[in-house]
């Protein structure tokens, strides 16, 4: 009999493993397997193999599509860590307004998790074009960014996603997960809990079952923390399966935290080499939204890995062939002759004279409205519906935005990808369907995760510990406030075991 079983090994999987192994006998479930230094994919078709699939169920990552969205996730030992870019970065206050624990309750736990985590900034990111041209577009609102890479390591080859191949990136089993294994937790890579049922004596039982195949197990714990991500939990949770109803609010409030990815295209600034970056830098705009609220809106700069850039070079040579008006723009710097040409040199060959040089990519975060709902296919999996998304106005806002940057220096905008005939929203950012909140009817757990009854009791020993019990959407990337979430309920769930309750 364990003291706690953790199920996923991402942020709040990881947090918990390490705080509570100190003091209590722990194991860790995760469905994925340890991903090792070279191993990651290097190349379109290497990125396609490593999908997880029925076949491939060892895979590194997936995608979840609803209606007007998709999401891309990780599955390995050390979660969506292994497949970020490491930033870090904290909401702004406003942001907490609508939860049960106010901005400065969490400033401990922020600290405890940075404190862990020890993110730092680029030391080579003043020489890259990025901030350069943010200060140019959109003067005195540059915020750089810290990551959770070793710099000294790093060779600025961009490859962060899908994987780090030097070893440079601090993912979590270099922090909380080598942590938890010092402490003699164990840990069950590569199996998958697939039933979850209230046993005698106040315990749990878990069924785990080898990924990919049909062995199985039983293990039996005092305490359970469901820490699978986002869709992991939900798809856990589904209500016809489940065997332990819930809150009302399951699948509802879900975020994408405003995800989108746009271009400018073939501008007369340089991005200073196509090396140099996981994503470094940022702008943080101020929106206000109709009921004259604050929100957040984050335009992070970034690039796509070098290695993998030859494809989006030729889509994009093609995509903006057709879209009109943005190539005059200021042609006192950059003459059409120009211009053309550096389109031309990149149908063969991406080198540092072509367009691509000149391409800056801007991924945005921001505080959409949180009302995506989560829906379930037949195999019970989850995923985000929210047909209207790509019209949140603040994502209407930061479109507009990037128009007026192509049109003050002279580029081609090429949108995020969901605003094309046919496709949808992509993000990496599910966030909410289990949010917390002061009841049952607001929320599926509590401020310290514990999870509601649908009579609004408290059901005893499980918890859920990740990215799916964010109460909205955070405008920020969110792995520092999974972190800090799970700092908080480490310690509340440690106490309440030291207590012998
Ligand atoms: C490509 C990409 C880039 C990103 N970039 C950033 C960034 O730079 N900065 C940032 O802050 N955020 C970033 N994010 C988001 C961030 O990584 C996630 O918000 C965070 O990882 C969520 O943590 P989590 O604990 O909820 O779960 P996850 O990290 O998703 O981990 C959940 C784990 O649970 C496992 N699991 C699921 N179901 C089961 C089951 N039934 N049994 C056993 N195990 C199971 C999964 O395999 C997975 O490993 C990015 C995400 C992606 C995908």
């Amino acid at each position: 009999m364990y003291d706690v079983v953790i199920v996923g090994s991402g942020y709040g999987g990881a947090v918990m493993a390490g705080r509570l192994s100190e003091h209590f006998k722990v194991l860790l479930v995760e469905r994925g397997r340890r991903w090792t230094t070279g191993e990651f994919p290097k190349s379109l078709p290497q990125l396609a193999s490593a999908y997880m699939s029925r076949r491939n169920a060892l895979g590194l990552w997936a995608m979840r599509m609803g209606v007007g969205t998709g999401n891309a996730f990780a599955s390995a030992y050390g979660g969506a860590s292994v497949v970020n870019y490491g930033i870090t970065s904290r909401p702004e206050d406003h942001v907490f307004e609508s939860w049960p624990v106010s901005a400065r309750q969490w400033d401990p736990f922020y600290e405890r998790a940075l404190s862990v985590l020890k993110p730092t900034s680029n030391p080579v990111g003043d020489s890259l074009g990025d901030k350069r041209f943010l200060d140019l577009v959109e003067p005195g609102r540059r915020v750089d960014l810290l990551n959770t890479i070793d710099w000294e390591s790093c060779t600025q080859c961009g490859h962060c996603c899908p994987g780090c191949d030097v070893g440079a990136k601090r993912s979590l089993e270099k922090t909380y997960l080598q942590t938890a294994e010092r402490n003699g937790a164990s840990v069950a890579l590569g199996k998958t809990l697939v039933a979850l049922r209230r046993g005698e004596n106040d315990c749990w039982s878990l069924t785990l079952q080898e990924t990919g195949s049909q062995a199985t197990e039983t293990v039996f714990a005092k305490q359970v923390v469901l820490a699978a991500g986002t869709f992991g939990t939900l798809d856990l949770l589904n209500s016809e399966r489940s065997v332990l109803p819930v809150s009302p609010m399951l699948g509802q409030h879900m975020t994408m935290n405003g995800d989108g990815a746009s271009f400018l295209y073939n501008t007369p600034h340089s991005l200073s080499g196509h090396h140099g970056a996981p994503i470094t830098t940022s702008v943080r705009i101020p929106f206000i939204d109709a009921q004259e609220k604050e929100r957040t809106l984050m335009v992070m700069s970034g690039r796509i890995p070098f290695s993998m850039i030859q494809a989006p070079a030729l889509l994009m040579a093609g995509a903006a062939g057709l879209l009109p008006g943005k190539t005059m723009g200021d042609a006192s710097r950059d003459s059409l002759t120009k211009r053309a040409s550096r389109r031309l040199r990149d149908l063969w060959s991406v080198t540092e004279k072509g367009a691509m040089s000149n391409t800056f990519m801007f991924k945005v975060d921001a505080e959409d409205s949180s009302s995506g709902i989560a829906a379930f296919d037949r195999h019970g999996r989850s995923s985000i519906d929210w047909p209207n998304y790509g019209e949140e106005p603040i994502l209407q806002f930061a479109r507009q935005k990037l128009h007026s940057w192509a049109d003050s220096v002279g580029a081609d905008v090429i949108e995020e990808i969901g605003s094309w005939p046919l496709m949808k929203n992509m993000g990496v950012h599910p966030l909410g369907g289990c949010r917390m909140g002061t009841s049952v009817h607001d929320g599926v757990v509590d401020e310290h995760c514990r999870v509601f009854k649908p009579s609004g009791d408290i059901y005893p020993g499980l918890r859920i510990v990740d990215a799916s019990v964010i109460a909205s959407s955070l405008g920020v990337p969110s792995s520092l406030t999974v972190s800090a979430i799970a700092e908080k309920a480490a310690e509340h769930l440690g106490s309440e075991l030291l207590a012998g309750v």
